[in-house]
């Protein structure tokens, strides 16, 4: 058949020879017609009219047994050889009519192949089409798992956010509180007299100051009770330093029951006291110093099997805004104390 294409007539000839000794293994119709059908064209070629009509009948009667509307391309080559013989035998009219025929079924060939062609390229399209359908959703999938994690990331990111926030938060707070209670020892550490907790001399003095401002811009009575132990040198002297630290210990809180909450109690020297009474008129103040020395009188100070008695001397003042400022106050004071230590000690001198 290649060399029927090829129109080397001779070549072809001597191989159908060969196909033609192992005719007996051919099987089935198309091998068996296109056998035929390839002998009849090597003869039309050699212009053998009779040879290639018998070779073209035999092709034709198992063709025949075919269905036409399937094998149509075996149909053709079919004709194409009828119409090539009744050319050879210039039998026109004949050819003419086979022609006819031959192209109702080249039409339907070509039909079919286009409509093989168009299914095909359907399917193909189709196929496309779901393929792509299936690429965008896929896509649409992969974009909504990336929109979820970086949701996801987001939420974590803004937890991790308040989780830092709240843990700044917190240290800082932990520091400022650290800070505040230091400072705050701090003050009361520079505010606090070592030995018997009372406010120091400092601190007391500031204290005074801002009281007496207050009790000037209310108009209120404001008195202050100086007080210093009898001679506390020989309390040293007689059973040494650290029984004269009990003593000024013990004095220090017996004299704090008399202070209100809102008014303080200062060591303003070894062992010299000052109190500091808000609101408080010179009748009121007396009565204070009076209970806080009898109480300091009655105090029994138990120290290495001794019991130490004392006493103290007072100098009691109430501030008029008309005459003085704290400073002159406290001297006042300081000189009724000074009276009270000259009348005999153990008693309370005021103006
Ligand atoms: P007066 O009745 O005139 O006040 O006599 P006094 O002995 O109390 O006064 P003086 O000023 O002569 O003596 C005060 C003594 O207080 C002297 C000092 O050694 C002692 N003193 C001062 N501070 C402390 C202290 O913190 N602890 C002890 N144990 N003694 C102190
Ligand atoms: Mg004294
Ligand atoms: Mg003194």
């Amino acid at each position: 058949m290649l060399y029927l294409k090829k129109k080397d007539f001779e070549k072809s000839a001597d191989f159908w020879l060969l196909a033609d000794a192992l005719f007996l293994g051919i099987e089935g119709p198309y091998a068996k017609s296109q056998h035929y059908l390839v002998q009849a064209q090597i003869e039309v070629n050699e212009k053998k009219a009779t040879l290639a009509s018998q070779a073209v009948l035999k092709a034709e009667q198992i063709i025949l047994t075919l269905d036409q509307a399937k094998n149509l391309a075996m149909y053709i080559q079919l004709y194409d050889v009828k119409i090539d013989i009744a050319v050879l035998k210039e039998d026109y009219k004949t050819a003419f009519e086979l022609q006819k025929k031959e192209k109702t079924l080249t039409d339907a060939y070509q039909n079919d192949v286009r409509e093989e062609a168009r299914s095909k390229y359907k399917v193909m399209f189709d196929t496309e089409q779901t393929l792509l359908k299936n690429k965008l959703l896929e896509r649409e999938k992969q974009f909504t798992t990336v929109e979820l994690e970086n949701a996801k990331q987001e939420q974590q990111l803004k937890n991790m956010v308040i989780i830092t926030a709240a843990i700044l938060i917190a240290v800082l707070f932990f520091f400022f509180y650290r800070q505040r209670r230091t400072s705050k020892k701090l003050n009361r550490l520079a505010n606090t007299d070592v030995l018997t907790q009372l406010a120091n001399r400092r601190y007391t003095f500031l204290y005074s100051e801002l009281e007496l401002k207050k009790s000037i811009s209310t108009g209120t009575a404001f008195s202050i009770i100086i007080f210093d132990i009898d001679h506390f040198k020989q309390v040293n002297d007689n059973y040494g330093h650290s029984a004269g630290d009990e003593v000024l210990i013990n004095t220090a809180k017996t004299a704090s029951k008399f202070i209100r909450e809102q008014d303080i109690l200062g060591r303003i020297g070894g062992e010299e006291f000052l109190a500091i009474l808000s609101n408080t008129s010179l009748p009121q103040a007396l009565e204070i110093a009076q209970r806080i020395r009898l109480a300091i009188e009655t105090q029994l100070v138990s120290y290495d099997n001794n019991v130490i008695n004392i006493t103290a001397s007072f100098g009691v003042a109430q501030f008029s805004p008309d005459k003085e400022d704290f400073i002159s106050l406290f001297q006042h004071a300081d000189k009724y104390l000074y009276k009270a230590k000259n009348q005999g000690r153990n008693c309370i001198v005021s103006e």
